[in-house]
């Protein structure tokens, strides 16, 4: 098969099954995984598909948009795309949040039903898999959504010369989902006794 055929076969897989294995892909087109990695480069470049853990989902933005209102499912701010955060939940499931900020802690809210989760890369605005992304908190830079603000980048380079010119501090998914929660209930009060 030619690198194009290949792509193509790759585009209608992912498209019927939506989120696949990079093993999986390997299997079904019986290439190496090295191949199917580089088969994948230029669809992720035009967009067609993002990278999640160990595989790959479709980026079909249009189907995640119909079944969601445009209201924060946190925080019930009206939803700017530019800050726009989707959790990917079983039976199709998408949830829709402000940023980050909220984003996160929604995620950290349902765990493991979690299973993938998109956002901006804030230079670029392309759509970047929000596991995959880098986070700055408490920079100069105010976007005017959730605070404290959440930006996601999707290069730590890029993360770290903004934090150089803005301030702030850069972490990983994980890291930002704990450092999000702690600062919104981490003071020492026992918050949660309010609800
Ligand atoms: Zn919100
Ligand atoms: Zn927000």
């Amino acid at each position: 098969m030619l690198p194009i055929e290949r792509q193509n076969r790759i585009k209608e897989l992912i498209l019927e099954r939506k989120n696949m294995k990079i093993s999986e892909l390997s299997k079904e087109i019986g290439v190496s995984e090295m191949t199917i990695h580089r088969d994948l480069k230029p669809l992720m470049e035009e967009g067609t598909v993002i990278k999640t853990f160990g595989g790959v989902m479709l980026a079909d933005m249009n189907v995640s948009k119909r079944s969601v209102s445009d209201e924060c499912v946190l925080c019930k701010r009206k939803v700017n795309e530019r800050m726009a955060y989707r959790l990917f939940l079983p039976n199709n499931k998408i949830e829709l949040a402000c940023c980050a900020h909220c984003g996160l802690l929604r995620s950290r809210q349902l765990g493991e039903q979690v299973m993938q989760a998109i956002c901006p890369d804030f230079f670029k605005q392309t759509t970047i898999s929000a596991p995959l992304a880098w986070y700055i908190m408490d920079t100069s830079v105010h976007m005017g959504c959730c605070h404290p603000q959440v930006l996601t980048f999707e290069w730590k380079e890029l993360a770290d010369k903004f934090v150089k010119g803005f301030g702030g501090k850069v972490y990983s998914y994980s890291e930002a989902m704990e450092a999000i929660f702690l600062k919104m209930n981490g003071n020492g009060l026992n918050c949660s006794k309010h609800h």
